[in-house]
């Protein structure tokens, strides 16, 4: 049978004459073992370890071939025998159309990944392939604490601000080219605020100057020429830059009355810092987004803030609830149920006043609810990344695997300048901690669990969750169905 006959009588998932591509959002590496596809976006990361079958094939899909030409070409490829070719062609286009079902991996138009427009190489070893992989050969991103300090010192705050010896820049510049030469390019930026260091704009301008991918977020005052040395590394302008290295620049603040901003950072006068900052990156082509945490004490400040901040230029905002946190938490600022309603209203009512705007809204109602998941819910639940894609690294170089629990003993599993990234990720330290032992759990709904293993293997569990509800990264977290302890409130 002839390949257009067999397109004819099994109908392929796409336009044979298309010239699909990998999109130019996305990566492609090469890990030996394996081939990972990633959205490379620090807020919209997501990836794929590729079948065999997909990483064949992937390479054609470089915007010079159509469905039809990659279909003739995976037959030259794989040089099926006569009488399975049907059944071949109509696997590959399940297979194509399994990869057009990605969200946003594969494009008809537009412009192509690096990855393929470089030649990268991109044949891994398919005799010794690892699929499924849930734990990566290297890591895919890393965040980097260059500091634990900040400009203000928020009543909401999360983060432990550990004081912590700080790595000077010729340290990070070996830990950059570490990244580089990984093809590690989501580095992005974790801790206290980056500002705070005098050589902040020296290290951004290293990370640049190699491609990585980063967000950047501040309560720090910038000057104009600060916005200006910002906006010529092309850091927060999204127009002429490849969208894998667009880097999205968030200036915080919590409410457009002064006395509540100032009084919940506990800084005065910082409604106008933020301001000064926003006017300035605006003035220099950068573009904010504003973040506000509501809590009990602003849980009406979005209208406002929105009114104040879009007379100004901004386009983007991000409204979350305070939510308990580990080390200074504060019950008196969770939001009441009622707070909770009338931000919903409020938020729907933004919505249709400003249709133009990008605003996100946590909505949140289900305080007091138990917060165990369904058996279905918890099979489908997101994967714990650190250690199977990520990793934590501290201000002197420590590595830890989640950016919220303690930097201590026994979170951390290395240090990158003693043994490097790739050394740490390798470590049996590393591995201890990422598959615990079962008989750690002793007195834990885990310990008897007949999914322990599968558990830890592949999703994993938050044990920040774990820690921060229940005392131990030793036990289930709330979301686990057969978790029976009940959990304090979240949010
Ligand atoms: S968190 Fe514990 S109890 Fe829940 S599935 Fe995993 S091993 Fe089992
Ligand atoms: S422990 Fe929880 S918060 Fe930390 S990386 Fe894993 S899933 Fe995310």
């Amino acid at each position: 049978m002839k390949f257009e006959d067999i397109c004819e009588t099994h109908s392929p998932p796409c336009d044979l004459t298309q010239v699909p591509r990998v999109s130019d959002s996305w990566r492609i590496r090469n890990d030996g073992r394996n081939i990972v596809a990633y959205k490379c976006s620090v807020l919209g990361h997501k990836f794929k370890v590729l079948s065999p079958f997909e990483a064949a094939c992937i390479p054609l899909f470089d915007g010079t071939l159509a469905f039809a030409e990659i279909t003739e070409k995976c037959i030259e490829l794989f040089d099926p025998p006569e009488r399975v070719q049907e059944e071949f062609i109509i696997r590959l286009h399940k297979i194509f159309e399994g990869l057009l079902s990605i969200e946003g991996f594969i494009t008809l138009e537009g412009g192509i990944s690096p990855s393929l427009r470089k030649k990268t190489d991109l044949i891994p070893d398919f005799i010794d392939y690892r699929f499924p992989a849930p734990r990566l050969e290297r890591p895919l991103s890393v965040m980097i604490a260059f500091t634990n300090r900040c400009s203000c010192n928020c009543r909401y705050c999360y983060a432990q601000k550990k004081v912590c010896e700080e790595a000077d820049i010729a340290q990070w510049r070996e830990v950059f080219d570490e990244c580089a030469a990984n093809e590690i390019y989501l580095v992005d930026i974790a801790g206290g605020d980056i500002f705070t260091r005098e050589d902040c704009l020296d290290i951004l301008h290293e990370m640049v100057s190699r491609d990585f991918t980063f967000f950047v977020s501040t309560k720090s005052y910038l000057s104009d020429g600060d916005a200006e040395q910002l906006a010529e590394m092309g850091i927060g302008i999204k127009e002429k830059i490849a969208p894998t290295l667009y880097r999205k620049v968030q200036v915080s603040v919590d409410s457009a009355d002064d006395s509540i901003a100032s009084y919940l950072v506990r800084k005065p006068g910082y409604l106008d810092i933020a301001t000064q900052t926003t006017e300035n990156l605006i003035s220099a082509g950068i573009y904010p987004r504003i973040k506000s945490v509501l809590t009990s004490y602003n849980a009406t400040a979005p209208a406002d803030i929105v009114h104040h901040f879009t007379e100004l230029g901004v386009k983007e905002f991000d409204f979350v609830l305070y939510s308990r946190s580990y080390y200074c938490h504060d019950d008196s600022l969770f939001l009441s149920m009622e707070q909770k309603i009338e931000l919903h209203r409020m938020a729907e009512a933004l919505t249709k006043v400003f249709p133009s705007l990008h605003m996100t809204f946590q909505d949140e109602t289900t305080s007091g609810k138990p917060l165990n998941m369904t058996c279905e819910q918890w099979e489908e639940r997101a994967v714990c990344s650190g250690g199977r894609s990520n990793m934590i690294i501290q201000p002197n170089g420590d590595v830890t695997l989640c950016d919220q629990i303690p930097h201590e003993a026994p979170f951390i599993v290395g240090n990158v300048f003693s043994q490097s990234i790739i050394g740490v990720w390798k470590s049996r330290k590393l591995e201890e901690f990422l598959y615990p032992d079962r008989k750690k759990f002793s007195g834990s709904v885990c310990y008897d669990c007949p999914e322990f293993d599968r558990c830890m293997q592949f999703r994993g569990y938050c044990y920040r969750d774990s820690l921060f509800y229940y005392g131990s990264i030793y036990d289930a977290p709330p979301e686990c169905p057969w978790q029976e302890k009940k959990a304090p409130r979240k949010t």
